[in-house]
């Protein structure tokens, strides 16, 4: 059993993208320059947020960080998303979800510039990315598919079974993981709530991607010996043994079903790493104009 360490390759991601930034800058070229909007005061989003700015300022980009409070209004948000639109110097540009209940998320989505979404969530990028064309691919399912490539898992006639239907990682790593291309090319089953007979399911999956958000879900007897396991929940619980007074769980029970793998990822240490390496990336090919002109 191999553990997948989101820690190394995050790192490599990103010590690749600062040489990429040293020789474009070398070259007189434009430093990529990210901003993210963060509403409100949930605490997992200010960790997010301040991670992805930590981030540029390591590999070299610039960044702005543009934080209201929970009481902007919709129409506030949708103004600053225009001044971004029109904004040349800013390459690319996140909306840091969840967002307060009174902003409707899709409104908001639609109103980011597509070649400047580098989540990759507007329903452009999204189709453009189901089609197989140029597109931002959002960032999670991105940092999964590069930890499949890194460590040389085939993937090929595989049945890959994603567990979690959203937007921004179930569905799209559906999408990807069906691509004619590596890696990609599996049967893949895709599961939500109402599914039945989840775990005869799950049972079935060589690659087996929880994305659902619920602590510790998967165990041992939902698993296939030998199956590559990537566990993308990240849940805070309670614990008092933490400074910070939470712990980070994920979605699979991984004491009991590592030793059932070939390879999985832990949590923390795994796939949200790579998420914020893959915002990164993303970052980069949208100051060198290499999705949109
Ligand atoms: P979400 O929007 O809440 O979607 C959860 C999905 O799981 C839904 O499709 C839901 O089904 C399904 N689901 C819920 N309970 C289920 C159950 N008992 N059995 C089967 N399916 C079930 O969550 P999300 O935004 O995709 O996030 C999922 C997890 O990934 C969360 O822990 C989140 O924190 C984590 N996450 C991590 C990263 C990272 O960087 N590592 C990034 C994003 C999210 P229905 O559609 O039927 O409701």
């Amino acid at each position: 059993m191999t553990i997948i360490d989101g820690k190394i390759i995050s790192a490599q991601v990103k010590q690749e993208l600062k040489v990429e930034v040293e020789k474009q800058k070398a070259n007189g070229g434009k430093i990529p320059h990210l901003a993210a909007i963060l509403i409100g005061d949930n605490g997992a989003s200010e960790t997010y947020v301040a991670s992805k700015i930590r981030s540029c300022e390591e590999i070299g980009f610039r960044s702005t960080l543009i934080r209201r409070d929970s009481s902007t209004t919709e129409d506030e948000v949708l103004e600053i998303i225009q001044q971004l639109n029109n904004d040349e110097d800013i390459d690319g540009f996140i909306v840091q979800l969840p967002l307060p209940a009174h902003i409707n998320v899709d409104k908001i989505i639609e109103a980011i510039e597509p070649r400047k979404d580098v989540d990759g969530f507007h329903p452009i990028n999204i189709g453009r990315m189901a089609k197989g064309l140029p597109a931002y691919i959002s960032a999670t399912p991105f940092g999964v598919l590069e930890l499949i490539k890194r460590y040389k898992i085939e993937t090929a006639g595989k049945h890959c079974v994603v567990v979690g239907r959203s937007q921004i990682v179930g569905l799209p790593m559906s999408i990807l993981m069906q691509r004619n291309t590596y890696p990609g090319n599996c049967t893949v089953s895709l599961v939500h709530s109402k599914t039945k007979n989840l775990a005869e399911i799950t049972k079935q999956a060589d690659i087996l991607v929880a994305a659902l958000g619920k602590p510790e879900f998967i165990t041992a007897d939902m698993v296939k010996e030998g199956a590559v396991v990537i566990d993308v929940g990240l849940t805070r619980v309670v614990d008092t043994t933490k400074k910070s007074g939470f712990a980070l769980k994920g979605d699979v029970k991984f004491d009991e079903v590592a030793p059932k793998c070939s390879y999985i990822t832990p949590v923390p240490g795994g796939v949200g790493l790579m998420t914020v390496a893959a915002l990164m990336y993303n970052t980069l090919l949208s100051a060198r104009r290499e999705i949109y002109q």
